[in-house]
């Protein structure tokens, strides 16, 4: 028996997530007595993958499949499928993504696995009782769930907990699938690149804002305060929907949950639809003109007033503190 990690490498780098589930499915081997094994699809350097290795796995699969990298989630499905039958892995560790979104799902149907997505905490592993909480009712109760199928799949939702990286070593060794008479469906007619420099869900500062703003011409007063913090930008749905921002910046029931440790919210109500993706963050702003936003009740700190008179005071009072503790 084994863990198996499904790991995902951004920008050059194994995802701060991955590397966080990577700690958890670690957690998960011990208490079975055995080890972690990741699994990445793509083009990625060894000494990327290693990092793999500081986060607790033991070996890291690494399939080059061409067909793998359009994230055509029936023939990923059928790849993992492959790996958990090399690897006798009956436990199958996803981050909480668009990812485990579209796979696990599909893996839990062919394995016969009990899922649980978007899991806070570790089993808790008593004999054959094996349960995992998860967040229920967007966020406002937590549920335990009982896995009682051999095979089982848990997506971690992240920021959970920290990441701690040791002196592991993973030994990378190459992954060979079988997707021969399988063709995608999918074609991949664009690719559009984020702009953002800072990944959303990694981020752990960020100045997110709502349709208060008026209209997309007035974001560069957000872009300018996320700056002034190094801090990502996020945005509720009607404002993407309508187009003003793009739609990776979308947070939400709908759209990116996000834990960070600091979430500044400028001009957005505080829908139960937009708290289901924020309120795990460790200290919420939240700027508002009206007293009676639903956001206020779910502040650490609430500023009552105009946007647009805020926010441009708020920019200069960090610049200013910035330079004060560079100088
Ligand atoms: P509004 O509700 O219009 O609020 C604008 C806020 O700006 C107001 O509170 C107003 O007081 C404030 N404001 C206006 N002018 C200023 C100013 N000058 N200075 C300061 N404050 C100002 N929404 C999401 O965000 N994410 C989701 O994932 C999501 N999923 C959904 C799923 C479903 C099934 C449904 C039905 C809805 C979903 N929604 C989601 C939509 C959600 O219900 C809200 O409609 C949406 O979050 C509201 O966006 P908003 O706060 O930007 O806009």
């Amino acid at each position: 028996m084994s863990v198996l990690l499904i790991a995902e490498v951004s920008k050059g780098k194994v995802k701060k997530a991955s590397l966080e589930a990577c700690n958890y499915a670690a957690k998960i081997a011990t208490q079975f007595n055995t080890s972690v094994t990741a699994l990445y699809f793509g083009i990625a350097e060894a000494a990327v993958l290693s990092e793999l290795g500081k986060a607790g796995a033991k070996k890291v699969l690494h399939c080059k499949n061409e067909k793998l990298f359009n994230h055509d989630s029936r023939l990923m499905t059928l790849a993992i499928e492959q790996a958990v039958n090399a690897e006798s892995a009956d436990v199958v560790i996803f981050s909480h993504d668009f990812t485990s979104k579209a796979v696990a799902p599909r893996l839990a149907a062919r394995l016969k696995a009990g899922f649980v997505p978007a899991a806070v905490d570790y089993p808790v592993i008593e004999g054959t009782n094996f349960s995992v909480k998860k967040n229920v009712f967007s966020g406002k109760a937590v549920a335990d769930y009982s896995i009682l199928s051999a095979k089982k799949i848990i997506a971690l939702l992240p920021n959970s907990f920290p990441v701690s990286l040791t002196e592991g070593n993973a030994e990378i060794v190459d992954f060979a699938v079988n997707l021969d008479g399988v063709e995608s469906k999918i074609v991949i007619k664009e690719v559009k690149k984020e702009s953002n420099e800072l990944s959303l869900p990694e981020a752990e500062l960020v100045v997110s804002a709502g349709r208060g703003m008026k209209g997309p011409e007035n974001w560069g007063m957000i872009e300018d305060l996320a700056k002034s913090l190094g801090a990502a930008t996020a945005c509720s749905r009607p404002v993407s929907d309508i187009g003003w921002r793009p739609h990776h910046e979308h947070v939400g029931q709908t759209g990116i949950a996000i834990r960070p440790n600091l979430y500044i919210a400028v001009g957005i109500s505080g829908a139960i639809q937009h708290l289901a993706g924020v309120n795990g963050s460790k200290t919420i702003v939240v700027i508002n003109k009206d007293a009676e936003a639903p956001f206020f009740k779910a502040a650490d700190y609430g500023v009552l007033g105009d946007a647009f008179e805020i926010v441009p005071k708020l920019t200069a009072a960090f610049k200013k503190m910035k330079a004060s503790q560079q100088g």
